[in-house]
């Protein structure tokens, strides 16, 4: 990977450490390639495959492959029947989709706090945002370690709510012994570039759940069945007919993303074992600092991690979070923020939403960057991260 050189404070470097980035090999491009030879692009047995393999890789019954997480949350929304009027809780401390798809369905999104140790939703906060109006709850797995997977269930179950897992950060996870997505109602995955597997572009929901199961097919393909057991008017003619029963969309991914996705999951747990084995190493070097805060994760679970938070006690520290991440680009480590609270966002301020709403995550926010974190990473890309966080504490230290 690129060379950096951060040598005795004469700061000369070829190219910066990115915070994320994906790993496609020759395997991967002969996946594709063979689909592009094949008479099926889209809707052929590749796609058939793939939802096979994630059901295979994680336990759940049902996978329908979408072309992002952004339309399987939407998906999931419409399956659990989220509609106008309806309220959908979720985390501000997350990618603005997994509350946008509350607005999809003419619902709004409601937001919890964040738990300040685990950076997860706050169950006691999702129970105190409860409303009669209240359908959903979308859970993140923020940064790939789980919510409160177990005081999420009971909630939802207590009050007659679904959940709805986004685990655009936590395939590959685990909580006691089961996979992410046999976990929630509905699981979403992303297969965006950057996240631990990557389609090009896509998503899917996972569940146990006939009917959801049913509900989402419809949604992601124009609310169409060739399935006769789901059809109205049957019976028909012949087998060319095919009945809209609901408003659905073309949410659908190719058999060219397939491929690659399928290819991708066969290194999932060799991806993830190196993600732990970097964040094993970030924590070993930071856990000393008193100005750098750790993440703690929930008893019972085993996690993938997708990003890695620096966490600065800004109190300890002589610089601001934006110095640091300035001085942290100059020794040529490109960091990112996740995220800004999403009711912050114009869009979000102009529906309603103030600051305030959620003390805990914006107190997060304000002391955050998400430092490098993948697979391809070398050990001495880490140990140069390492370098980096280690003399600007050092120099910012009160
Ligand atoms: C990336 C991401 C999404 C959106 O995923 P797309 O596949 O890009 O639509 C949603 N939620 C979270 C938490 C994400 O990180």
């Amino acid at each position: 990977m690129e060379k950096l050189a951060i040598e005795g404070g004469s700061p000369v470097r070829e190219k910066k450490i990115f915070y994320g980035h994906q790993w496609i090999d020759e395997e991967d491009i002969q996946a594709v390639e063979a689909v592009l030879r094949s008479d099926y692009l889209t809707c052929g047995p590749a796609a058939e495959q793939a939802q096979r393999d994630l059901c295979a890789y994680t336990g759940a019954k049902y996978a329908v492959l979408l072309n992002s997480d952004t339309s399987a949350l939407h998906s999931a929304c419409l399956a659990a029947g989220v509609g106008p009027g309806d309220e959908v809780i979720t985390t501000p401390i997350t990618f603005a989709a997994s509350a946008n798809c509350a607005f999809y369905c003419g619902a709004r999104p409601v937001f919890a706090d964040i738990d300040p140790e685990t950076y997860e939703i706050d169950p006691a906060s999702v129970e105190a945002h409860i409303t009669g109006r209240t359908k959903a709850v979308v859970a993140v797995d923020y940064t790939g370690a789980l919510a409160d997977i177990s005081a999420i269930r009971k909630i939802c179950d207590d009050h007659g709510l679904v959940y709805i897992e986004d685990a655009a950060h936590s395939i590959g996870s685990s909580f006691e012994g089961r996979k992410v997505g046999t976990l929630a109602d509905m699981t979403c995955f992303s297969f965006h570039p950057v996240k631990t597997i990557t389609a090009g572009e896509g998503g899917a929901v996972l569940t146990d759940n006939k009917e959801f199961y049913e509900k989402v097919l419809l949604a992601h393909a124009h609310g169409i069945t060739h399935d006769e057991a789901m059809m109205e008017d049957a019976p028909h003619e012949g087998p060319w007919v095919y009945e809209q029963v609901s408003l659905g969309y073309n949410y659908r991914m190719t058999d060219i993303q397939a491929a690659l996705l399928s290819s991708q999951l066969k290194k999932l747990d060799r991806f993830g074992a190196r993600r732990q084995e970097i964040c094993r190493r970030y924590d070993a070097a930071f856990g000393s600092f008193p100005e750098l805060i750790l993440q703690k994760e929930y008893p019972g679970s085993e996690s993938y991690r997708h990003l890695y938070i620096l966490h600065l006690d800004l109190d300890r520290l002589t610089c601001s979070r934006r110095q640091f991440f300035d001085a942290m680009s100059a020794e040529g480590v490109q960091c990112q923020i996740h995220y800004v609270p999403t009711y912050w966002f114009p869009y979000y301020r102009r529906q309603g939403y103030e600051r305030g709403l959620c003390p805990s995550a914006e107190e997060y926010y304000r002391g955050i960057m998400s430092l490098p974190l993948y697979p391809r990473m070398s050990d001495q890309d880490v140990e140069d991260v390492i370098h980096a966080v280690t003399k600007l504490v050092e120099n910012y230290r009160r």
